[in-house]
C-alpha cells in the first residue's frame, strides 16, 4: 500500500497515521515530524525549516522534495508507505510521481480526512505534543492522565509554536490556497477516497481502514 493522507491541519492525520500504518504494516512518513526532529536536533535543515514553520508557511519545495526523496529511498519504504503531510501542493504531487517513477512504483490511493473548519480550530488549539515520542494528545478530547506528561513515555508535553491562534489562521489559509487543490487533482486521477473524520478516534480509524481496504480490492 502506497498511501497519502490529506486534510487540513488538525484533521487528525498524525493521529490516524499511527493506526493505519500499523494496520497495513507500512512505515509512517510525516514531513512535519521530520522537520520538527531537525529543528530540535539543531541541524542546518532544521534551522532553515524553522523560519517557515513558525510563520505557518510551507518550507520551500526544493528542500522538502529532496528530504522526501531521500526518505522514500530507504529500504523500509520499498514495499509501501503512508505519507502524512506530503504532498502539500500540486508541484509536490508531480514531484512525488517522479520520485516513485524513479523507484519503479506508483501511488495507490489518497485518503482525505474531511472535517469542518470550526472543529479543526478546536482540535489545534487543544493539541499537545510529546517532546520525546511525538505522540499527540488533546486537552479535552484525549487528555493525558497527568497534566503535561505523556502517558506513553512520561515525556514532557508542549504546545507547538504553530498551534497558537494567529499562526493557525494563517496555516488554514495556506491549506485552502495551496493544498486543497490536491483534492481535485487526485479526484481527476481517480485516486481519491474521502472519509468523514468527525467522531471518536477509533471510529475514524475503522472508517479509514474499511475505505482503504475497499479501494485496494
Ligand atoms: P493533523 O496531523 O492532521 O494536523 P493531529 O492528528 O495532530 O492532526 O490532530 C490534531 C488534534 O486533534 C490532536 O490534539 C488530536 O489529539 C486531536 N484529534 C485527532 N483526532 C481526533 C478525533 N477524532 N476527535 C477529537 N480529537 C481528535
Ligand atoms: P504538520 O506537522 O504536517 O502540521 O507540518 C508542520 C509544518 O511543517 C508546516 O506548517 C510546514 O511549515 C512544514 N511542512 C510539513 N510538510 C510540508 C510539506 N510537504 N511542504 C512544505 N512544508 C511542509
Amino acid at each position: 500500500m502506497r498511501l497519502v493522507l490529506v486534510g487540513p491541519p488538525g484533521a487528525g492525520k498524525g493521529t490516524q497515521a499511527e493506526f493505519i500504518a500499523e494496520n497495513f504494516t507500512i512505515p509512517k512518513i510525516s514531513t512535519g515530524d521530520i522537520f520538527r526532529a531537525n529543528v530540535s536536533g539543531g541541524t542546518d535543515l532544521g534551522k532553515l525549516a524553522k523560519k517557515f514553520m513558525d510563520a505557518g508557511d510551507l518550507v520551500p519545495d526544493e528542500v522538502t522534495n529532496a528530504m522526501v526523496r531521500d526518505r522514500l529511498g530507504e529500504p523500509d519504504a520499498s514495499d509501501g508507505f503512508l505519507l502524512d503531510g506530503f504532498p502539500r501542493n500540486v508541484a509536490q504531487a508531480y514531484e512525488l510521481d517522479s520520485m516513485l517513477n524513479d523507484l519503479g512504483s506508483s501511488l495507490d490511493v489518497v485518503l482525505e480526512l474531511e472535517v469542518e473548519h470550526e472543529e479543526v480550530v478546536k482540535r489545534l488549539s487543544g493539541r499537545r505534543t510529546c517532546r520525546n515520542c511525538g505522540h499527540v494528545w488533546h486537552l479535552e478530547y484525549d487528555p493525558p492522565t497527568v497534566v503535561g506528561v505523556c502517558d506513553r513515555c512520561s515525556g514532557e508535553l508542549y504546545q507547538r509554536d504553530d498551534d497558537f491562534p494567529e499562526t493557525v489562521r494563517h496555516r488554514l489559509e495556506v491549506y485552502s490556497a495551496q493544498t486543497s487543490p490536491l483534492i481535485e487533482f487526485y479526484i481527476s486521477r481517480k485516486q481519491l477516497v474521502r472519509i468523514d473524520a468527525l467522531g471518536a478516534v477509533e471510529d475514524v480509524t475503522d472508517r479509514a481502514i474499511a475505505a482503504l481496504s475497499a479501494a485496494r480490492s
